[in-house]
């Protein structure tokens, strides 16, 4: 079996290895990425809502909130720069009950000791959408939404711009430490060769499959994965938004919020239910409660003009709201693992590469 030797490898090309490969490509000799699709980017980062998030909801100093509010900045910059669509058009926030209007000066005051202070209740742009149904609504102006697609796009080519390698088609297979690296088993799809690149530094990057990885190299059932499941339905109707609307956020997720493209199509979504195993098709047995949540903040919306859509799954941790983004040393080798990256994991792309960087740094 022929064998490989680089000084960077990146497992996994979705929104955070391609972000955190290309932040890191100049930094080494040769930085490798290995992706087992085709295309990068073809998993959770293309199943999502696309949403710039503001940073309003999660815990203050928390890597989600850190990450959010930075990577927004950095995000917007670099679209800017790049001239990658984007639409700043912001979001509102629905109360459709009293104890929801609570909820709503929670996120306000949440976001406030976070740093984002340009929340404003009142606003009066939401009359426009006679068809909504609320007891109150809180407008957040830094929300907005892009093209994902072009963003990853360009994120490769920065990447190999700076000398990077992107093994497309190539799946993971096995690892094992050395003292002085780690061996990393991958078969090329492509070709069906299995071949051996061993490496002194690796990130996990793999997504769905990042704590399996990171179980094995540290310590067995270390994390729990948890699978969870959100549907997308496009609507046809005749009503038109120029901003996103969100229910108050439930437990697991945002709720199913209505988000418009940058061609100004809705789609609702993600319903949030949990799965054992990764499946993209959409189930109908889910259509009822999606509605409900729907119809709680738009009461009448028309049920025939949804359409099953698309489905992502967020790679949650059992018993951990934040991410986790850690460094361990290995012997002589290092692991950064990226681990229940979901949302706002896009978002926080850039900064998490800067973050990773630092970390790096400090070795
Ligand atoms: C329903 C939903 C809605 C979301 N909405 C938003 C939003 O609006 N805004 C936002 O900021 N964030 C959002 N997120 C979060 C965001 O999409 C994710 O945080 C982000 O895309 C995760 O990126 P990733 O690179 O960690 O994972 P992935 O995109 O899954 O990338 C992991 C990559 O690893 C590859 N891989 C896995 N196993 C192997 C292997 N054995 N060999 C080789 N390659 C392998 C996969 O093919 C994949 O390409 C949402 C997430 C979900 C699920």
């Amino acid at each position: 079996m022929e064998k490989f030797k680089t000084n960077c490898l990146v497992l996994g090309g979705g929104v955070a290895g391609i972000a955190v490969a290309a932040k890191l490509a100049d930094s080494f000799e040769e930085c490798i990425l290995v992706e087992q699709n085709k295309e990068l980017g073809s998993e959770t980062s293309s199943r999502n809502s696309e949403v710039i998030h503001a940073g309003i909801y999660y815990k203050k100093d928390s890597l989600r909130s850190k990450l959010c509010i930075e990577g927004k900045r950095l995000l917007y910059g670099y679209l800017e720069d790049r001239k990658i669509a984007f639409n700043n058009c912001g979001k509102f926030i629905l109360a459709s009950s009293q104890e929801e209007i609570q909820k709503l000066y929670q996120i306000k005051e949440n976001a406030y000791e976070c740093g984002v202070e340009d929340l404003e209740f009142g606003n009066d742009l939401i009359k426009e959408y006679t068809f909504l149904d609320y007891h109150e609504h809180l407008f957040s102006p830094s929300t907005g939404v892009f093209d994902s697609h072009s963003f990853i796009l360009s994120l490769e080519r920065d990447f190999c711009d700076s000398g990077g390698i992107i093994l497309k088609g190539n799946k993971f297979l096995r690892i094992s430490r050395q003292k002085d690296h780690f061996s990393v088993l991958v078969n090329d799809l492509n070709n069906k060769i299995e071949f051996e690149i061993q490496t002194s530094l690796l990130i996990n990057c793999l997504g769905l499959g990042a704590v399996a990885l990171s179980n094995t190299l540290i310590e067995e059932n270390r994390h729990t994965l948890k699978l969870l499941k959100g549907e997308y339905y496009s609507y046809s109707g005749k009503e038109k938004l120029s901003h996103l609307i969100y229910p108050v956020p439930k437990e697991y997720s945002l709720g199913t919020h209505a988000t418009i493209d940058l061609g100004h199509g809705i789609k609702f979504g993600p319903s949030a239910y949990e799965v054992q195993e990764v499946d993209y098709s959409i189930s109908n047995e889910q259509k009822p409660f999606f509605l409900e949540s729907i119809r709680s903040y738009w009461p009448d919306i028309d049920a025939n003009k949804l359409y099953p859509s698309y489905s992502g799954i967020r790679p949650l941790l059992e018993n951990e709201e934040d991410f986790v983004i850690e460094a361990t040393s290995l012997d002589k080798n290092i692991l950064i693992d990226v681990l229940g990256y979901s949302s706002p994991g896009l978002t926080c792309s850039l900064a998490t590469a800067q973050y990773i960087k630092d970390m790096l740094d400090e070795f």
